[in-house]
């Protein structure tokens, strides 16, 4: 897994977030009154553990044989974030219709899951892998 620069990550992400209709906590909070050191160092902490923790997961997952998953949103949805919820992705690349999932978390603040879709869940939807591919959503980092 590629380490990421959490500070680095903050400071793109406050520029970011001051075009987006509704910046995440603590985010909307720092774009108000500037960055309380505390606060950011603990978003940067968080940030780190939820890489690390969903990196595991998500080996764990693809090492057990899935490949389907779907992006949810946890605790809502940022501006940026929102247009990956509900798309699904294709862990190991067995399925060459769908993209890759994008890296979690996306923004240091969100928290956002990605999910098996088992053929059970498949059934629920009603939807096979190819409609799935029509209405995919490709990570782009659109933003610089
Ligand atoms: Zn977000």
């Amino acid at each position: 897994m590629a380490e990421r620069d959490w500070d680095a990550e903050i400071d793109r992400w406050t520029e970011r977030f001051r075009d987006v209709p509704n910046p995440p906590e603590p985010f909307a909070r720092a774009l108000r009154d500037g960055w309380d050191p505390d606060a950011r160092a603990q978003l940067a902490a968080e940030a780190a553990a939820y890489a690390e923790r969903t990196h595991g997961f998500l080996s764990q997952v693809a090492e057990a044989g899935w490949d389907l998953v779907r992006f949810d949103a946890k605790l809502g949805s940022c501006g940026v974030c929102e247009k990956y919820v509900g798309k699904a992705y294709s862990l190991r690349g067995e399925h060459p219709q769908l993209p890759p999932p994008p890296p979690l978390p996306i923004c240091p603040a969100c928290r956002h899951t990605l999910n098996l879709m088992t053929p059970f869940f498949m059934q629920s939807t009603g939807m096979d892998v190819d409609e799935l591919a029509a209405e995919a959503q490709p990570f782009e980092d659109d933003w610089r």
